[in-house]
Protein backbone atom coordinates (compact mmCIF):
# COMPACT_ATOMS: atom_id res chain seq x y z
CA UNK A 1 0.00 0.00 0.00
CA UNK A 2 1.17 3.39 -1.08
CA UNK A 3 2.56 5.84 1.95
CA UNK A 4 1.20 9.31 1.09
CA UNK A 5 3.96 11.63 1.79
CA UNK A 6 4.11 15.25 2.56
CA UNK A 7 6.96 16.95 0.07
CA UNK A 8 7.57 20.57 0.14
CA UNK A 9 9.78 21.71 -3.33
CA UNK A 10 12.23 25.07 -2.52
CA UNK A 11 12.59 25.96 -5.98
CA UNK A 12 10.32 26.14 -9.54
CA UNK A 13 13.03 25.97 -12.00
CA UNK A 14 13.26 22.55 -14.23
CA UNK A 15 14.22 20.22 -11.45
CA UNK A 16 11.69 21.37 -9.24
CA UNK A 17 9.13 21.15 -11.01
CA UNK A 18 10.39 18.22 -12.70
CA UNK A 19 10.13 16.32 -9.17
CA UNK A 20 6.70 18.14 -8.40
CA UNK A 21 5.26 15.90 -11.37
CA UNK A 22 7.46 12.87 -10.44
CA UNK A 23 5.83 12.99 -6.95
CA UNK A 24 2.65 13.94 -7.90
CA UNK A 25 2.46 11.33 -10.30
CA UNK A 26 3.24 8.62 -7.56
CA UNK A 27 0.32 10.30 -5.05
CA UNK A 28 2.21 12.54 -2.75
CA UNK A 29 1.04 15.90 -1.80
CA UNK A 30 3.54 18.37 -3.30
CA UNK A 31 4.21 21.93 -1.75
CA UNK A 32 6.23 24.16 -4.30
CA UNK A 33 7.82 27.01 -2.74
CA UNK A 34 9.58 29.70 -5.54
CA UNK A 35 10.79 33.32 -4.76
CA UNK A 36 9.37 34.88 -7.83
CA UNK A 37 5.97 36.20 -7.76
CA UNK A 38 4.95 34.54 -11.21
CA UNK A 39 6.50 32.02 -13.46
CA UNK A 40 7.46 32.98 -16.85
CA UNK A 41 10.14 32.36 -19.86
CA UNK A 42 13.71 33.37 -19.57
CA UNK A 43 15.56 34.57 -22.48
CA UNK A 44 19.58 32.54 -22.00
CA UNK A 45 22.34 31.86 -24.04
CA UNK A 46 22.23 27.99 -25.60
CA UNK A 47 25.60 27.48 -27.53
CA UNK A 48 24.91 26.18 -31.11
CA UNK A 49 27.92 26.04 -33.61
CA UNK A 50 28.11 28.95 -36.71
CA UNK A 51 27.15 25.81 -39.36
CA UNK A 52 24.07 25.41 -37.06
CA UNK A 53 23.50 28.67 -36.91
CA UNK A 54 23.51 29.06 -40.43
CA UNK A 55 21.08 26.31 -40.76
CA UNK A 56 18.50 27.16 -38.10
CA UNK A 57 18.80 31.05 -37.93
CA UNK A 58 20.54 32.37 -41.51
CA UNK A 59 19.18 35.91 -39.95
CA UNK A 60 22.23 35.48 -37.49
CA UNK A 61 24.42 34.58 -39.75
CA UNK A 62 26.75 37.86 -40.75
CA UNK A 63 27.05 38.55 -36.76
CA UNK A 64 28.78 35.09 -37.10
CA UNK A 65 30.88 36.02 -40.01
CA UNK A 66 31.85 39.56 -37.73
CA UNK A 67 34.08 37.03 -35.12
CA UNK A 68 37.36 36.71 -36.15
CA UNK A 69 39.46 36.81 -32.86
CA UNK A 70 38.95 35.56 -29.32
CA UNK A 71 39.81 39.35 -28.32
CA UNK A 72 36.09 40.11 -29.58
CA UNK A 73 34.72 37.45 -27.54
CA UNK A 74 33.69 37.63 -23.64
CA UNK A 75 35.19 34.73 -21.51
CA UNK A 76 32.12 33.44 -18.90
CA UNK A 77 33.53 31.87 -15.79
CA UNK A 78 31.77 29.22 -13.08
CA UNK A 79 32.40 27.86 -10.34
CA UNK A 80 31.51 24.07 -10.32
CA UNK A 81 29.76 22.69 -6.86
CA UNK A 82 31.18 19.71 -5.54
CA UNK A 83 29.01 18.74 -2.57
CA UNK A 84 30.07 15.36 -0.53
CA UNK A 85 26.47 14.40 -0.53
CA UNK A 86 22.82 15.35 -1.92
CA UNK A 87 20.67 14.37 0.68
CA UNK A 88 20.72 14.64 4.93
CA UNK A 89 17.78 12.97 6.79
CA UNK A 90 14.47 14.13 4.91
CA UNK A 91 15.78 16.91 2.98
CA UNK A 92 17.60 16.91 -0.23
CA UNK A 93 19.18 18.59 -3.29
CA UNK A 94 18.14 18.47 -6.81
CA UNK A 95 19.24 19.85 -10.02
CA UNK A 96 21.69 22.85 -10.35
CA UNK A 97 21.73 23.31 -6.33
CA UNK A 98 23.32 20.09 -6.68
CA UNK A 99 25.94 19.73 -9.40
CA UNK A 100 25.88 23.15 -11.04
CA UNK A 101 28.05 23.00 -14.29
CA UNK A 102 28.94 24.97 -17.27
CA UNK A 103 26.15 25.91 -19.65
CA UNK A 104 28.14 25.00 -22.55
CA UNK A 105 27.78 21.36 -21.31
CA UNK A 106 24.57 21.38 -21.75
CA UNK A 107 23.67 19.12 -19.18
CA UNK A 108 21.87 20.69 -16.30
CA UNK A 109 18.25 19.97 -17.77
CA UNK A 110 18.47 16.60 -18.29
CA UNK A 111 20.53 16.17 -15.18
CA UNK A 112 17.51 17.61 -13.31
CA UNK A 113 15.12 15.80 -14.89
CA UNK A 114 17.36 12.58 -13.88
CA UNK A 115 17.50 13.65 -10.96
CA UNK A 116 13.69 14.33 -10.28
CA UNK A 117 12.89 10.69 -11.65
CA UNK A 118 15.61 9.05 -9.43
CA UNK A 119 14.45 11.06 -6.34
CA UNK A 120 10.81 9.74 -6.62
CA UNK A 121 11.46 6.39 -7.62
CA UNK A 122 14.22 6.14 -4.99
CA UNK A 123 11.61 7.73 -1.97
CA UNK A 124 8.86 5.04 -3.29
CA UNK A 125 11.41 1.73 -2.97
CA UNK A 126 12.54 2.80 0.42
CA UNK A 127 10.43 5.42 1.98
CA UNK A 128 11.79 9.30 2.59
CA UNK A 129 14.90 9.19 4.89
CA UNK A 130 16.69 5.72 3.30
CA UNK A 131 15.58 6.63 -0.28
CA UNK A 132 17.26 9.93 -0.26
CA UNK A 133 20.30 8.52 1.04
CA UNK A 134 19.90 6.10 -2.19
CA UNK A 135 19.50 9.02 -4.39
CA UNK A 136 22.05 10.81 -2.97
CA UNK A 137 24.93 7.78 -3.57
CA UNK A 138 23.45 7.05 -7.07
CA UNK A 139 23.20 10.36 -8.68
CA UNK A 140 26.38 11.33 -7.28
CA UNK A 141 28.02 8.63 -9.20
CA UNK A 142 26.12 9.99 -12.84
CA UNK A 143 27.31 13.54 -11.90
CA UNK A 144 30.93 12.62 -11.31
CA UNK A 145 30.98 10.63 -14.33
CA UNK A 146 29.86 13.91 -16.47
CA UNK A 147 32.13 16.31 -14.37
CA UNK A 148 35.05 14.47 -12.87
C1 LIG B 1 23.03 30.90 -19.93
C2 LIG B 1 22.66 29.46 -19.65
C3 LIG B 1 22.53 28.57 -20.71
C4 LIG B 1 22.20 27.23 -20.45
N1 LIG B 1 22.05 26.37 -21.50
C5 LIG B 1 21.72 25.09 -21.27
C6 LIG B 1 21.51 24.20 -22.35
O1 LIG B 1 21.66 24.56 -23.52
N2 LIG B 1 21.14 22.92 -22.05
C7 LIG B 1 20.98 22.48 -20.74
O2 LIG B 1 20.63 21.32 -20.52
N3 LIG B 1 21.19 23.31 -19.71
C8 LIG B 1 21.55 24.60 -19.94
N4 LIG B 1 21.73 25.45 -18.89
C9 LIG B 1 21.62 24.90 -17.52
C10 LIG B 1 20.15 24.77 -17.10
O3 LIG B 1 19.48 26.02 -17.30
C11 LIG B 1 20.13 24.41 -15.60
O4 LIG B 1 20.94 23.27 -15.38
C12 LIG B 1 18.72 24.12 -15.14
O5 LIG B 1 17.92 25.28 -15.29
C13 LIG B 1 18.74 23.72 -13.67
O6 LIG B 1 17.43 23.68 -13.18
P1 LIG B 1 17.17 23.94 -11.65
O7 LIG B 1 15.70 23.75 -11.45
O8 LIG B 1 18.11 23.13 -10.82
O9 LIG B 1 17.61 25.44 -11.36
P2 LIG B 1 16.90 26.79 -11.85
O10 LIG B 1 16.34 26.63 -13.23
O11 LIG B 1 17.91 27.84 -11.59
O12 LIG B 1 15.66 26.98 -10.87
C14 LIG B 1 15.84 27.29 -9.51
C15 LIG B 1 14.56 27.99 -9.05
O13 LIG B 1 14.64 28.14 -7.64
C16 LIG B 1 14.19 29.44 -7.29
N5 LIG B 1 14.77 29.76 -5.99
C17 LIG B 1 16.07 29.96 -5.69
N6 LIG B 1 16.21 30.20 -4.38
C18 LIG B 1 14.96 30.13 -3.84
C19 LIG B 1 14.46 30.31 -2.53
N7 LIG B 1 15.28 30.56 -1.49
N8 LIG B 1 13.14 30.16 -2.32
C20 LIG B 1 12.31 29.87 -3.35
N9 LIG B 1 12.73 29.72 -4.62
C21 LIG B 1 14.04 29.85 -4.86
C22 LIG B 1 14.68 30.31 -8.44
O14 LIG B 1 13.97 31.53 -8.51
C23 LIG B 1 14.42 29.39 -9.64
O15 LIG B 1 13.10 29.55 -10.15
C24 LIG B 1 22.04 26.78 -19.12
C25 LIG B 1 22.19 27.68 -18.04
C26 LIG B 1 22.50 29.00 -18.31
C27 LIG B 1 22.65 29.96 -17.14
Amino acid sequence: MLTRHRIGIVGAGTAGLATAIAFARAGHAVDVFEKHPSLATLGAGVLIQPQGVAALWPAAQPVVERIHAHEQLAFASYHHARPARLAAGPVCIVGDAAHAMSPQLGLGTTLAVQDALALAACVQAAGPVEGLARYSKSRLRTVRACRP
